[in-house]
């Protein structure tokens, strides 16, 4: 965050605020992990903070601290809206554009209230009175804590702010393994540690609460994917009807694109997953090295995120997808070929 920035930063937090934070539709453990921690830091500091998120999130983040005082805006819209419409001060998270909060859009746009983003996706909007946007890092979680660290806070690190920011930093970075995982990641990681995050229990929580369905869902979508080796490229389909019979929770289908991206010499992996109710399909792109999927899924599917992960939508059927999906693959090759 540049000086003028953290001054206007800091004159924005100057005296108690009434503050909405943010995250964006479908919220991920790092959306969910950095507006809880900078929430919870918020209050600390003796303002008022209120954590909104778009729609619902998956079971397997239920168990994050204060996540009970979340409201959702698609189950509570008089209660997230009053609140948007009573802030003085609005941070947007772990997003970058106001297309990203679905229905929220209108009652932020209608805001007066002074706009924080903090963000490490591609490409930022302008809508914000402070922009802290940096595509370097691992995740919001650790610009949330470089933040923390910009206004001369950590001391007021607790272990459910800790507990938050670990968790958004560790499932927005695989686990510590790609490529924005940062020597400066790894020491924000062990102060979170020192501040009473507890990062085996917190593997647990993510990784070990599969429910059979879901397991078993998995094996399906396995079954299903399509290795092209001639691109490089891996995809895997799920239809409404896989989900259906697996009791599909939301979550469930979350790092299934990894195991394509995981196959020998490919580097571009995607996985088309069928919504009938929203009439589209729910597109996740993964790539190693230089091959950009934001810039794919910018192209294609009416989407975005950063060079190695993105995603997007189509709205035309399933097989139709796919069918195009093939049919663009050769326009990419040489960039495909080159990818390291
Ligand atoms: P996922 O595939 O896990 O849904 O998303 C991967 C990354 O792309 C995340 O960082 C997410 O925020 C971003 N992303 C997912 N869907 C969209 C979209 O429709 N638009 C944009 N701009 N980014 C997206
Ligand atoms: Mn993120």
């Amino acid at each position: 965050m540049n000086e003028e920035t953290i001054k206007l930063v800091k004159q924005l937090l100057n005296t108690p605020k009434k503050i909405v934070v943010v995250g964006h539709k479908n919220p991920d453990g790092d959306a969910l992990g950095s507006c809880l921690g900078l929430s919870i830091f918020l209050k600390h500091l003796g303002h008022y903070p209120t954590v909104i998120m778009p729609n619902d999130f998956p079971d397997f983040l239920k168990w994050l601290p204060e996540n009970e005082s979340i409201v959702i805006h698609e189950k509570e819209v008089e209660k997230s809206t009053e609140a948007i419409e009573n802030a003085e001060v609005i941070f947007t998270l772990d997003f970058n554009m106001l297309n990203r909060v679905g229905d929220l859009e209108v009652p932020l746009k209608e805001s007066s209230a002074s706009f924080i983003m903090i963000d490490h996706h591609q490409q930022p909007g302008d809508y914000a009175a402070a922009t802290y946007s940096d595509t370097t890092m691992s995740s919001t979680a650790e610009m949330v804590y470089h933040f923390i660290a910009a206004l001369e806070k950590t001391d007021l690190i607790n272990a459910d702010i800790a507990t938050n920011l670990y968790t958004g930093i560790m499932t927005d970075t695989g686990s510590f393994r790609f490529p924005s995982t940062s020597a400066l990641t790894h020491k924000v990681i062990a102060h979170l540690i020192e501040s009473g995050a507890n990062n085996s229990d917190i593997h647990q929580n993510i990784y070990d609460t599969n429910s059979p369905d879901r397991l078993k869902l998995l094996g399906v979508a396995l079954k299903n994917l399509v290795i092209l080796p001639k691109h490089r490229t891996a995809y895997i389909t799920l239809t409404q009807k896989d989900l259906d019979e697996h009791n599909f929770r939301k979550g469930d289908t979350e790092g299934f694109v990894n195991y394509a991206l995981s196959v020998s010499d490919i580097v571009f992996a995607v996985i088309f997953i069928e919504n009938k109710q929203e009439n589209i399909v729910k597109i996740s792109l993964r790539s190693k090295g230089n091959f950009s999927v934001n810039e794919f899924a910018r192209n294609h599917y009416n989407g975005g995120g950063h060079t190695n992960a993105a995603g997007g939508r189509s709205s035309l059927a399933l097989d139709n997808t796919i069918t195009e999906f093939i049919s663009i693959l050769p326009d990419y090759n040489i960039a495909l070929q080159n990818a390291t």
